[in-house]
C-alpha cells in the first residue's frame, strides 16, 4: 500500500556534487568509470619469491636476484635460474608466473630453496583482472555504502553527483509533551519521539526536519501540518488513537488528506495511519515510543527509499530458534522486543520482559523484534520464528 502510493508519486531528486567523504548512504546519479586497469600491474598477493613455475620443484634452489617492495618501479625481468624476493602488493617482474609464499622457502645467503612446487599464476592477481580501463564500475541509482565509496576513491572519483536525501518533516503531538532540555512537570514527558524519529529518518537515508511538538488543538495542528507538507514527507507521532484529543486524522482530513489505511493489525502500532495530503505522503504514527519506532520501520523506512529514487529495501527479517516458550494473545501480529544471538552459529532469539509500548528502557536492551504471527497463540521453545532486526545495532 505505502509502496504503491509513494511509488506513484516519486519525482526525480535534485542532484548535487558531494565529496566522497560525505556521500555515505546517498544514491549515485552518475556513472563512475575506471581511470586505468585494476590492478594496474600483475600484483603479488603474498610475501615470498617471484619465480618461473617450471623452474621450481620440491627441493629445488634458485639464486635471488634482488628485492621488490610494494610501490617499487620494476624494470628488470626475471632471468633464467633466478628468483626475486617480493612483498605483498608489489609488481611481479616480467618473466615470473608465480609467487612462492615465504613460509614454504628456506634462504641461505643468495640461495633460496623451495619446499613445494608452484602452480602457474599462484599468488598473482593479473593486471586488469578486476576491471578494465574505462569500465563502468558504479551506476546511477546505486546506494553508496563503504565499499562503493572505496571503489570511487580507488579510481580517483573524489566528487560524486548524488541525489539529495528526501526531507522528512517530523511533528510530535500531545499536550503533555515538553522539550527534551526542559524539566517536565510531574505529569509531563519529554519529546523523545522526535529524537528517535530523526535517528530513524537518517538511518533510512532521509534528512529529518524536526518541527517540534504541537498541542492537541485542531488549529495548531493545521498550522504545523501545513509547514510539514512543504517537505517531501510528513511523519507525525501521537494523536491517532480513539481518544477525545486524538485529532491528527481530523486535522489532516480538513486539509484534504486521502487515507489508505487507518489502523493495522499489529501490536504495538495498531492505530497507525497512512495517507496522502496535498500530494505528500503523510504517516500518523501512534505516540507510544515503541509503537512509533516499529511503525516507522514497517511503513516509513520503505517510503524513504522510494523517495530517494531507489527500490524499497526488504525488511531485515531473519529466522531464528525460539529460546523459550511464548504465549501471546492472538489476533494481531506482535512485535516483541527481543535479543538475537548466535551461540553456535545458528541464531537464537529470546523475548525480553517489558511493560508494553511505552517501555523505551527495554527496547534499548533489545537488538530485534520477535514477530509473532496473528494466528499463533502458543509457540514452543525450539520452534523457528521470524525476527525483525534493529538495523542500527545488529
Ligand atoms: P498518543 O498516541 O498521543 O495517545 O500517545 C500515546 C502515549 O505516547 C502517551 O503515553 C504519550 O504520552 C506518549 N507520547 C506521545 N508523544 C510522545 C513523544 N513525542 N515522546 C514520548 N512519548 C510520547
Ligand atoms: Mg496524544
Amino acid at each position: 500500500m505505502v509502496i504503491e502510493q509513494v511509488g506513484k508519486r516519486r519525482r526525480p531528486r535534485a542532484i548535487a556534487s558531494v565529496s566522497v567523504w560525505d556521500a555515505l548512504g546517498l544514491v549515485l546519479a552518475q556513472e563512475v568509470k575506471t581511470d586505468r586497469e585494476y590492478p594496474p600491474f600483475d600484483r603479488s598477493t603474498r610475501d615470498g619469491y617471484a619465480v618461473l613455475s617450471n623452474e621450481v620443484s620440491p627441493g629445488s634452489q634458485l639464486k635471488c636476484a634482488g628485492e621488490i617492495k610494494a610501490g617499487d618501479t620494476v624494470r628488470e625481468s626475471l632471468a633464467a635460474g633466478t628468483c626475486w624476493q617480493i612483498m605483498t602488493g608489489a609488481a611481479v617482474p616480467a618473466g615470473a608466473d608465480a609467487v612462492m609464499m615465504i613460509e614454504h622457502t628456506a634462504r641461505e645467503g643468495d640461495l633460496v630453496r623451495f619446499e613445494r612446487a608452484p602452480q602457474r599464476g599462484q599468488n598473482i592477481v593479473p593486471r586488469g583482472s578486476e576491471a578494465a580501463a574505462g569500465q563502468t564500475i558504479l551506476k546511477p541509482g546505486m546506494r553508496l555504502g563503504y565499499a562503493e565509496l572505496a571503489l570511487a576513491a580507488q579510481v580517483g572519483a573524489v566528487q560524486l553527483q548524488c541525489g539529495q536525501r528526501p526531507h522528512v518533516a517530523i511533528l510530535s503531538t500531545g499536550d503533555e509533551i515538553v522539550l527534551i532540555d526542559e524539566t517536565p512537570g510531574p505529569f509531563q514527558i519529554r519529546n523523545s519521539n522526535s529524537v528517535s524519529l530523526a535517528a530513524q529518518v537518517r538511518i533510512a537515508g532521509g534528512d529529518p526536519v524536526v518541527l517540534g511538538n504541537v498541542a492537541d488543538r485542531i488549529e495548531d495542528l493545521g498550522e504545523k501540518i501545513e509547514r510539514g507538507l512543504k517537505e517531501d514527507a510528513l511523519v507525525l507521532s501521537g494523536g491517532v488513537s480513539m481518544g477525545k484529543y486524538d485529532l491528527v486524522e481530523t486535522a489532516l482530513k480538513a486539509m484534504g488528506a486521502e487515507f489508505f489505511f487507518d489502523g493495522v493489525a499489529i501490536r504495538p502500532g495498531k492505530p497507525a495511519v497512512f495517507g496522502v495530503c496535498q500530494g505528500k505522503p503523510v504517516f500518523g504514527l501512534p505516540g507510544n515510543p515503541v509503537s512509533t519506532m516499529v511503525t516507522f520501520e514497517l511503513f516509513v523506512a520503505p517510503a524513504i527509499d522510494l523517495l530517494s529514487g531507489v527500490e524499497a529495501r526488504a525488511l531485515p527479517l531473519v529466522e531464528a530458534r525460539l529460546a523459550e516458550a511464548l504465549n501471546e494473545k492472538s489476533g494481531l501480529t506482535h512485535f516483541l522486543p527481543a535479543r538475537i544471538q548466535w551461540p553456535e552459529r545458528a541464531p537464537e532469539v529470546k523475548p525480553l520482559k517489558w511493560q508494553g509500548s511505552g517501555d523505551i528502557a527495554t527496547l534499548a536492551k533489545a537488538n530485534c523484534f520477535l514477530v509473532v504471527p496473528a494466528d499463533r497463540e502458543k509457540i514452543a521453545a525450539g520452534e523457528s520464528v521470524s525476527v525483525l532486526l534493529r538495523k542500527d545495532v545488529v
